[in-house]
């Protein structure tokens, strides 16, 4: 495979995976309407590296405002939203790791591997799900 295929590629493969977090996020079907209770979305400013959340509420509606959601759903890949340490709209969904907090982005590029898996201390909550799963059949 050529250098370029490869780069075309990996980008539709993260396109894909940032349009899956955020329909996860708001059409999760397991949610269930009746709880009323949404998860907070967690993110990480790319420019600071600081890491914040914010409730999915606030998230749907700076989305909503940027245009990056539509009546039907998602409709591009998600926008950058203002970081609260350092201003710039550079923060962007990320992942929260359960062990030891440290938050960082996914990597949807990676397929031998769980993409939620932490860079810090190596804890992906995917392959322990994966892991229950497998020992409790
Ligand atoms: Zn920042
Ligand atoms: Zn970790």
């Amino acid at each position: 495979m050529d250098r370029r295929k490869k780069k075309q590629i990996i980008f539709a493969v993260i396109c894909l995976a940032a349009a899956v977090v955020i329909t996860a996020i708001f059409y999760n079907p397991f949610g269930g309407v009746g709880s009323g209770l949404k998860k907070p979305v967690q993110m990480r400013c790319v420019k600071c590296g600081a890491g914040f959340e914010i409730s999915s509420k606030q998230y749907e509606k700076q989305m909503t405002e940027k245009g990056a959601i539509g009546p039907k759903g998602p409709t591009g890949p998600p926008p950058g939203l203002k970081c609260p340490q350092c201003g710039q709209e550079e923060a962007y969904t990320a992942v929260k790791c359960k062990k030891c907090g440290n938050v960082f982005f996914p990597d949807p590029a990676v397929y031998a591997d769980f993409m939620d898996r932490c860079p810090e201390c190596g804890y992906s909550a995917r392959e322990e799900k994966y892991k229950l799963r497998q020992s409790g059949e």
